[in-house]
């Protein structure tokens, strides 16, 4: 075995580790706006509008155009490919707006998931043939980083080695792939949180994952400084009888991670799972005073958990476009002091900040 290979070149490594850091500023985090069309459809059919590519417009828009104070706690959004090309009201491109506001694009580059042939319902991740191309494309085109999600599910035999080999590597490829192309990667392999396994099964799961996506990341000479990783929280299942508290929650956490995330890693930016909203921002706080040394950020990259209120408040009706806004402010401005670890629960009440925001099975 040789050992040979070569690092990205110092340019290219300080611009992906600006990035990275820029993403992960203390009381920053990520809105993840990057639900696919079919995604979005269920969303907006909770609160009785059609999945039109205008209703999708004007509730991004929503999102874009909230008061630039959002950035002092949203430093970068994740996009799907329609949203990047689409245009405000008066034909301001969505990108340029959140640029206005410091806000980084970001771009969701996964085809989405497959599954593996002969598994127990298990997938993988497709998306990686022209993937150098959309990255080239799509940094022209204002992104700064990309995320693509693989997903693992928690079962009496799953997930297999199958599924941890295969998910690892495709993650390892898909973050080579988009640092040639000056892109942060965020790696997110999301454990998901069906079941009723309990909070030791879904730590140990989590750790032999992470150590796994570790592994390849390092076989495929990626550069660590200039990723982010998503992973999910450590929850017990579900439907586990047993509950748990936030510091039991963090503390399983932040000991899977120390385990397995190397220091280099510049920040852990938290999917939200189908937590409630203010489930995700205890959490985040807990996790975040856990009295253990932690290397990286902690911080959020939350799609349902900072927008169910919004879509709630907003209900597709241009006179509630403001109290929208407000419930993401309100909701960015919760999941900020999270991320510092200084939220004081219940603060800050949205409009359905309590409500259970689970899907079995979640496709996104
Ligand atoms: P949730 O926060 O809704 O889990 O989604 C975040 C995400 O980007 C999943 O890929």
């Amino acid at each position: 075995m040789t050992t040979y290979f070569n690092y990205p070149s110092k340019e290219l490594q300080e611009e992906l580790s600006r990035i990275a850091r820029a993403i992960v500023a203390p009381g920053k985090g990520i809105l993840a706006a990057d639900e696919s069309v079919s995604t979005m459809g269920k969303r907006l059919q909770d609160i009785g509008v059609e999945n039109t590519d205008e209703h999708r417009r004007l509730y991004r828009q929503l999102l874009f155009s909230t008061d630039p104070k959002v950035a002092e706690n949203i430093s970068g959004v994740i996009l799907f490919h329609e949203t990047l090309y689409q245009k405000a009201d008066d034909g301001t491109p969505f990108v340029e707006l959140l640029k206005k506001r410091g806000i980084i694009p970001g771009i969701k580059v996964d085809k989405g998931v497959v599954p593996l042939f002969g598994s127990e319902d298990e997938c993988t991740t497709q998306g990686l043939d022209d993937l150098a191309a959309r990255c080239a494309q799509y940094k022209k085109d204002g992104c700064d980083f990309a995320k693509w999600r693989c997903v693992l599910k928690i079962g009496k035999n799953t997930p297999s080695y199958q599924s941890i080999l295969e998910n690892a590597n495709v993650l390892a490829r898909y973050a080579s792939i988009c640092q040639s192309q000056r892109i942060v990667p965020i790696v997110e392999p999301e454990v998901l949180p069906d079941g009723d396994h309990d909070l030791d099964r879904a730590q140990k799961v989590t750790e032999t994952v992470l150590a796994a996506v570790y592994k390849a990341l390092n076989d495929h000479h990626v550069y660590l400084e200039g990723t982010l990783l998503k992973p999910n929280m450590v929850t017990a299942g579900q439907s586990c009888a047993k509950k748990y508290t936030p510091d039991q929650v963090a503390l399983a956490t932040v000991e899977a991670l120390r385990r397995t995330v190397p220091a280099a890693v510049p920040g852990i930016t938290f999917l939200s799972g189908g937590q409630s909203e203010e489930e995700a921002s205890v959490h985040l706080n807990a996790i975040n005073n856990v009295p253990l040394l932690k290397p990286w950020a902690l911080t959020f990259s939350y799609g349902r958990a900072l927008q169910a209120s919004v879509l709630r408040a907003w209900a597709g009706k241009k006179d509630n476009v403001a109290a929208g806004q407000n419930e993401l402010l309100k909701r960015a401005k919760a999941n900020g002091e999270s991320a510092v670890g200084k939220y004081v629960a219940g603060s800050v009440v949205g409009a359905g900040a309590d409500a259970a925001l689970f899907i079995a099975n979640h496709a996104y």
